[in-house]
């Protein structure tokens, strides 16, 4: 892209309007085949589920003398129907991320509110394998933006440190203010003792039903949606997120957002509103 902005500055304009269409065709190209993609991959995804139900519910009709069998089924059945409803809130969360504009709806948000938030939204993984969360440096501290928005993201950075945690480890919550060109920023990072993700896989878990591990991530109820909404959320809010990790030792992903106050927070008054 840098290259051929560059040649496109110095070139006599017929040629410079030639090569601006050339990047509009790829960069449309690219979209569209990104677009193909993503409905492929929710078509497929969608499959798995759906496939399995109606299986299940004819091998329950077979069963039909076998109360036992049918309870087995019946519970498989409902493991299915979960996945589904998951896959289906998931693709509603990232449209609504993708099409609304999070800073229409900002405010300040209380990082110990969200921190709280999040760690309730997985309590119950949590505790099932003793796996313990604590946070720390929380008190204070706001982020500007959207609500909503902000408690899906980190929801699934603590979601996933649980899903990708042996048992009897820790899941730990830190924030604190660091200092930046365009104002403070608020960092919350959550640290876990799990798998770890590998330099190459490191570059792509963020891409849409990206997953290191499929089968891994369907038995916990993934969807390999979660971090494409992180991101998502994390760049409209003129923010980011990145990670750290060390195979088999664990991962840090870190969340930085936009401080609350330093102006931001402040409706902004133009002339036509005096
Ligand atoms: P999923 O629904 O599969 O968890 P995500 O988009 O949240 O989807 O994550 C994509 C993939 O990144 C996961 O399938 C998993 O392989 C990897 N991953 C995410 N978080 C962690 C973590 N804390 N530790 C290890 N691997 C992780």
């Amino acid at each position: 892209g840098e290259a051929l902005a560059v040649s496109a500055r110095v070139a006599p304009l017929g040629s410079r309007l030639v090569l601006l269409l050339v990047e509009d065709l790829t960069e449309a190209r690219r979209i569209e085949a990104v677009r193909r993609d993503f409905v492929a991959n929710v078509s497929h995804e969608l499959k798995t589920p759906t496939g399995a139900l109606s299986l299940l519910s004819e091998a329950v009709m077979d069963a039909s003398d076998d109360p036992e069998a049918v309870t087995r089924f019946a519970g498989r059945m409902q493991i299915e129907a979960t996945r589904l409803t998951n896959l289906v809130q998931e693709l509603i969360d990232l449209s609504r991320v993708q099409n609304d504009d999070p800073l229409e709806d900002s405010e300040s948000v209380r990082v110990d509110e969200l921190v709280a938030e999040a760690i309730d939204r997985s309590r119950q993984p949590a505790s099932t394998k003793q796996i313990t969360m604590a946070s720390g440096g929380t008190a204070d501290l706001h982020v500007w933006g959207n609500r909503g928005q902000l408690a899906a993201a980190l929801g699934n950075l603590v979601e996933n440190a649980v899903n990708y945690s042996p048992a009897r480890t820790r899941v730990g919550i830190a924030a604190h203010r660091v200092s930046a060109t365009g104002g403070d920023l608020i960092e919350i990072a959550v640290t876990d003792q799990g798998i770890g993700i590998s330099e190459k896989d490191r570059e792509r878990i963020f891409e849409r039903f990206y997953r290191v591990d499929p089968a891994r991530s369907r038995a916990t109820g993934g969807t390999g949606l979660g971090l494409a909404i992180v991101k998502h959320v994390a760049a409209s809010h003129g923010g980011e997120v990145t990670v750290w990790s060390s195979e088999g030792q664990g991962s840090t992903f870190t969340l930085r957002l936009p401080e609350a106050g330093a102006g931001r927070d402040r409706t902004p008054t133009g002339p036509d509103e005096d």
